[in-house]
């Protein structure tokens, strides 16, 4: 995990673009990620809410996860 995603995704997050996220089951949240685009993420979290994998439908190439799966994990731990 780069740093700098998780910098860009924090920013993300803070800028207020994550727009809706919903918990499922299992830890896992489905969530919109609004930068001029809307982004589809999808996001699960281990038991200590730490990201298993993260899905985004953007064309980013960041792996494991772009930093719109880190602005919705930023979102769903309330991170500040
Ligand atoms: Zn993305």
């Amino acid at each position: 995990m780069k740093r700098k995603i998780i910098e860009l995704g924090q920013e993300c997050y803070w800028n207020g673009n994550v727009v809706q996220y919903f918990a499922k089951e299992d830890n896992e949240y489905t969530a919109t990620v609004s930068i001029q685009e809307n982004y589809s993420v999808t996001l699960k979290l281990d038991t200590q809410g730490k990201i298993v994998w993260g899905e985004c439908d953007c064309s980013c190439t960041d792996r494991p996860y772009c930093k719109h799966v880190q602005a919705v994990f930023c979102a769903v731990r309330g991170a500040s």
